[in-house]
């Protein structure tokens, strides 16, 4: 369907937009209802916004239908405070399943929150000067940039960028606050709120949501094109001297809909880092103007980029951004790999990669991650888009008593995963995304160990081989950029997509 279809008709979740552009629905009231076990079907989609899906245990089903709610922070680049680590541990273990669970875009997400927990594990979120703000709907997602202070001291630089442009374009609407600080259900009738437009996102946000990656060469840790916008630095002499652009990559298809289909995003020219900001709302307005607002599967930006081409978009770029792109700067990724274990930044202190198998961080490494953070308040906890955390800012004496502290809790500094278990990366699908139609983070370690007997037998054992699985086509945990992929179709049921490069920079193919 092309996406200047006027005759078709708008989607549902363009409909309720439209009627309550504050995004507050009736969910304040809905939480004050002690009656109410769950939200309905409208306020679902208008929690997204709010960073919340409302889910069920699917592992309970036969019994009933079991509400739970997931939540998820946004937290720029994926960069907390020890302090804000310790708020998230605490809201885990008490509002949570007692896991925190990060995600493949830099972030936490809880999940099994019942009703009652949301207002104030999400209020106290906030407190800790953190949000969940557009976490989910249709709206710029939580910005990424790469983690690891390895590699340039222009990173921070970087990382700066990333959280400008995610304060740029962070909706305006005074629900948020109304619903989850003050616990007061905004008038959607009052001529104010019915009226609501916000300056950047207009009345209806965008058709559908919107992800931005800061990548800097030559590590491509968050698979920089699979991002709807993209920043490539261009670094000389650990100066940032600006980015190149890229835009319209999604991993998302449908099962059975050729329509749909994973793309990489096209990199249009270069420009200088003082517009980045101008840049950013350039190709998210472009989304908001020529998304397909008829078919939510066909809404993301890839698929206006397809279909009109790069030409068209640099034109759009340049004339709502005010610049012309020049050709883009040579670069090459050659890594998506977090550097595990202890390294030296590139400011003279250490840090640490910690290998989180998928993500889940429980039991002992939970626990020991909580004692770190209040025993270290200086550290940084950085969240990459390999599910690892990444412990920045130690001294030589903090590196020696966190390796104590982490080793006397059976938690290993070195030589903390196989090659393959380190390469890897699933969703969370069952028993909590309601999307799922197979098993992945719960089925993919258990694969990887057999997977590595036959890598073994085949005398592969010191090959790396990126191997991700995701639930259903969506693709959460980018399965299309991976060497191995497996694409959950039905219970125990899987395709397998075989093809991606090291380096995240070719599509793969479906084989079985
Ligand atoms: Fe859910 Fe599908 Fe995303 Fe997995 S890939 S978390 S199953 S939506």
């Amino acid at each position: 369907m092309a996406t200047n279809d006027t005759s078709a008709k708008p989607t549902h979740n363009e409909e309720i937009k439209a009627a309550i552009p504050t995004l507050a629905g009736s969910i304040a009231a809905t939480i004050a209802d002690p009656a109410a076990d769950h939200f309905s079907e409208d306020d679902n989609q208008f929690l997204k916004f709010h960073g919340s899906y409302q889910q069920d245990d699917r592992d309970l089903r036969k019994t009933g239908k079991k509400y739970i709610m997931m939540i998820r922070g946004r937290i720029p680049g994926g960069v907390m405070t020890a302090k804000q680590w310790c708020v998230f541990d605490d809201l885990a273990t008490q509002y949570g399943n007692n896991t925190l669970r990060i995600t493949t875009r830099q972030s936490i997400q809880f999940h099994g929150v019942v009703k009652s927990g949301l207002r104030p594990l999400i209020a106290k979120i906030n407190e800790s000067l953190l949000s969940t703000l557009a976490a989910c709907g249709d709206v710029n997602r939580n910005v990424m940039a790469s983690p690891t202070p390895a590699y340039t001291k222009a990173r921070e630089q970087v990382y700066a960028d990333a959280h400008q442009v995610a304060l740029a374009l962070a909706p305006q609407t005074k629900a948020y606050h109304s619903i989850w600080i003050d616990g007061v259900q905004l008038d959607n009738e009052a001529a104010e709120n019915k009226n609501f437009v916000d300056r950047l996102y207009g009345e209806t946000y965008l058709p559908r949501k919107f992800k931005i990656g800061f990548a800097i060469p030559p590590v491509n840790d968050m698979d920089i094109f699979t991002n709807c916008l993209g920043f490539i630095a261009i670094v000389e002499n650990d100066q940032l001297i600006g980015y190149n652009l890229c835009v319209g990559g999604g991993m998302g298809r449908s099962h059975g809909n050729e329509a749909t289909y994973p793309r990489l995003a096209d990199v249009i020219g270069f420009f200088t880092p003082n517009k980045v900001v101008d840049v950013a709302k350039a190709v998210l307005t472009i989304h908001r103007d020529f998304g397909d607002r008829t078919d939510r599967k066909h809404a993301r930006l890839k698929y206006v980029i397809a279909e009109r081409g790069v030409e068209w978009a640099r034109n759009e770029v340049n004339q709502r951004a005010g610049i012309t792109l020049a050709p883009a700067k040579p670069y090459k990724f050659t890594t998506t790999a977090d550097l595990l274990g202890w390294h030296k930044a590139t400011d003279g202190k250490w840090f640490l990669g910690l290998f989180v198998n998928m993500g889940r961080v429980k039991d002992a490494q939970k626990t020991a991650l909580r004692q770190i953070a209040e025993k270290f308040p200086h550290l940084e906890f950085r969240l990459s888009a390999n599910q690892n955390v990444i412990l920045a800012n130690a001294s030589d004496a903090d590196k020696a008593a966190i390796t104590a502290l982490l080793n006397a809790a059976a938690v290993k500094t070195e030589n903390q995963a196989t090659i393959l278990h380190a390469a890897s990366m699933a969703c969370p699908s069952l028993p909590t995304c309601g999307l799922g139609l197979a098993e992945s983070e719960r089925y993919l370690p258990g694969l990887i160990d057999r997977i590595e007997k036959v890598c073994a037998d085949l005398g592969l054992g010191r090959e790396e081989i990126i191997i991700r699985s995701t639930g259903c086509p969506n693709g959460c945990a980018r399965p299309y950029v991976a060497e191995l992929a497996f694409v959950g179709k039905a219970p125990g049921r899987y395709q397998v997509w075989l093809g991606g490069d090291a380096s995240g920079t070719r599509l793969n193919r479906i084989w079985k």
